[in-house]
């Protein structure tokens, strides 16, 4: 193995630690704590996971955690004027909805109706709007967190050919339109995408964000390119025992990580960085509402 490992426990556990430095001057200073409100509908166990995680890591950076438990048969309207108060909450700086939501919601019409100051997600319409035309927004958190990796690895990014595999809302467009701003050449694949391994072979950087697992070969990677692996995909695992599983991104990474010049691995790659980025988001968004500077690195 040949590449530089990106760890991103340890990026993350340092952005935390700047964002609870930042709110404890911000408790001194000025007497303001950020707030977070996380509200989940229904029992999905992997979402309840995530919850009360971003709960936890809130209440470790000193900021107020608010956790709000609505039932799977909650109606949309009763959502809504839920997400209404936590608008007009003046201690609440950032609000998240767990996504995905029960079918019987819109999760564009609930999305929409969070205040654009408050979507630490930024899934907001004007969040993404505010993003794609270069103007400060909030930017979404798992892009978010591969750009401060991107940045820290290589510096300056100026210049450099970018492929990101995937085209989602939440991970391949914000990725794309964030390597736009930092001035790369960029490229979005997808599942329609000819030749896909040629223009991988093409890329200083290279970000999967597929959800299929490995899909990526080292024979794909540029030699030193710099691979950042989104994809979270758990697959079995007979030679850790009958009925196990374990955790693979969507870049094969044992041959990717002899070509490539740096690599995310998964687990401990993208991840960490997202709830990290989810503070410093609420961070950004407390300092906003409150006319005080924001905190430098922390975001886009
Ligand atoms: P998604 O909404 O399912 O989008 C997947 C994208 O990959 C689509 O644009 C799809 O193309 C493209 N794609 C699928 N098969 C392909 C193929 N064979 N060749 C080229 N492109 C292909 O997924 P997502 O929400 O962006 O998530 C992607 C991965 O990241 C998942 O593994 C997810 O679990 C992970 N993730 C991780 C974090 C984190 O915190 N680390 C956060 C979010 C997501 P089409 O548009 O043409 O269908």
């Amino acid at each position: 193995m040949s590449a530089k490992i990106i760890d991103g426990k340890a990026f993350a556990a340092k952005v935390r630690a700047q964002v609870a430095a930042h709110v404890a001057r911000l408790k001194d200073q000025h007497d303001i704590m950020p707030g977070l409100a996380v509200v989940l509908v229904g029992e999905d166990p992997a979402s309840q996971i995530y919850v009360r995680s971003k709960g936890k890591l809130t209440v470790e950076v000193g900021m107020k955690s608010v956790e709000h438990n609505l039932a799977a048969d909650t109606s949309e309207a009763d959502l809504l004027a839920l997400i209404d108060a936590l608008n007009n909450d003046p201690a609440i700086h950032g609000i998240l909805v767990q996504l995905p939501l029960p079918g019987h919601m819109s999760s564009d019409l609930v999305i929409n109706s969070i205040d654009p100051a408050k979507d630490v997600d930024g899934f907001h319409i004007s969040n993404v709007g505010l993003l794609a035309t270069g103007q400060k927004s909030l930017v979404p958190c798992t892009p978010l967190g591969c750009l401060m990796m991107l940045r820290d690895h290589l510096g300056d990014l100026s210049g450099l050919n970018a492929v990101v595999v995937g085209r989602s809302n939440i991970v391949g467009k914000p990725m794309a339109n964030l390597l736009v701003r930092d001035s790369c050449t960029v490229t979005i694949a997808h599942s329609r995408t000819r030749d896909i391994e040629a223009l991988c072979r093409g890329a200083d950087i290279l970000v999967a964000a597929v959800g299929r697992p490995e899909m990526i070969r080292g024979d794909w990677v540029k030699p030193g390119a710099t691979v950042i692996d989104v994809g979270i995909n758990r697959i079995d695992a007979p030679e850790k025992g009958a009925g196990k599983t374990r955790l693979v991104g969507d870049v094969h990474f044992e041959s990717a990580a002899r070509i490539a010049g740096a690599i995310t691995p998964v687990p401990g790659g993208v991840g960490p960085m997202t709830i990290a980025c989810l503070l410093a988001n609420t961070l950004t968004a407390c300092c906003r509402a409150n006319g005080l500077a924001e905190p430098v690195g922390l975001s886009a």
